[in-house]
């Protein structure tokens, strides 16, 4: 019988907990379902999620944006293949503000999920039901700080999602087929090329109305999903022809296994929302507000734990002075 020493103990413990923290997309062993063991991720603030459009939360606090450094090509370095997705990382001086937030947020990096091409959609994300075929991820942090320092803050992170489709006709204005076209210089983990101030992120986001968005609490959809991110969903997808879509899971492969497997599928599986509340920076639909009575604007406090909280809704002047009548004693202001 052998004798284990203390190194070769400590050698197993570490090869233990590196094979413990290891997760996939692709093989049974760590593929998401098995993910909840990591990190964060069997937490109850987790993404992505299905926003159900019918059931969001106005919120006029939700103004537009200010984007800093999204105009300049130079501040894209390289794309680079990370074994689980394609990143293209930013330098300084690329930032967002506004939009709700409580300051300013430095991006780091955007990376990119999707499905198999066009016949199969891979959006993390969904609009009432609704897959994309594509998802971007603009990552920000607040106060500069790195990745691994904002995930300790429960707003630490702001990431901007967007869609990405097909264009039905030839009036696509993204980008994006530059980026794709590189895609099979960094086909396996760890190729990087440099970008040589060729993209801007405007140029990849096109003409997508950045005004119209969702917000909600959620996590990093990567172990370990950590609970810090402030997320913005876009409602409008950005429009790109069919064929770059289908470049991505054509030229790029994943990393880890002996035979080179195609790198599709790389998106999370939906999360519960439970007590969670998406808000809206849009207002409802017309159909919402009938009638030709004059209508009263009432503003509630809604008690959420987010740090979002106030909504609006219309009232017939008539139906708001019976509940003034009946509830003189509530906080309404009437
Ligand atoms: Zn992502």
């Amino acid at each position: 019988m052998g004798v284990i020493n203390l190194p070769k103990l400590i050698f197993l413990g570490v090869l233990a907990s590196w094979a413990v923290a290891e997760w996939c997309y692709n093989e049974k062993s760590c593929e998401p379902d098995t993910w909840s063991r990591l990190g964060f991720c069997g937490g109850n603030r987790q993404s992505p999620l299905d926003i159900n459009e019918s059931a969001v939360v106005r919120n006029s606090s939700l103004g537009s944006f200010q984007f800093t450094g999204y105009d300049n090509a130079t501040l894209l370095l390289s794309i680079k293949n990370l074994g689980h997705t394609v990143e293209v990382a930013l330098d300084d001086g690329v930032s967002i503000s506004g939009g709700g937030l409580n300051t300013e947020y430095s991006a780091i990096a955007f990376h990119f999920h999707w499905g198999n091409g066009t016949s199969s959609p891979g959006s993390e994300h969904r609009l009432s039901g609704k897959q994309f075929p594509m998802e971007m991820h603009i990552v920000h942090t607040i106060n500069k700080l790195n990745l691994s320092e904002s995930r300790k803050n429960s707003t630490g992170i702001a990431v901007l999602a967007f869609f990405i489709n097909v264009a039905e006709n030839t009036s696509f204005s993204s980008n994006l087929s530059t980026l794709s076209n590189l895609l099979q210089q960094v086909s396996t983990a760890g190729l990087l090329v440099p970008l040589n101030a060729t993209i801007s992120i405007n140029s990849l986001l096109g003409q997508v109305d950045r005004t119209s968005y969702y917000r909600y609490l959620g996590s990093l959809t990567t172990p370990t999903c950590d609970e810090a991110v402030i997320w913005t969903v876009f409602k409008n997808p950005i429009l790109v022809p069919a064929s770059v879509i289908n470049t991505f899971p054509e030229q790029l492969y994943f990393n880890g296994s002996d035979e080179l497997q195609m790198l599709a599928n790389n998106f999370r599986p939906l999360q519960k929302i439970g007590s969670r509340l998406v808000h809206s920076s849009m207002s409802a639909t017309p159909t919402a507000i009938v009638s030709t009575t004059k209508h009263t604007t009432v503003s509630i406090t809604n008690h959420t734990p987010s740090s979002i909280h106030t909504k609006q809704i219309l009232i017939p002047s008539t139906v708001l002075a019976i509940m003034c009548f009946l509830y003189t004693e509530a906080s309404l202001t009437c």
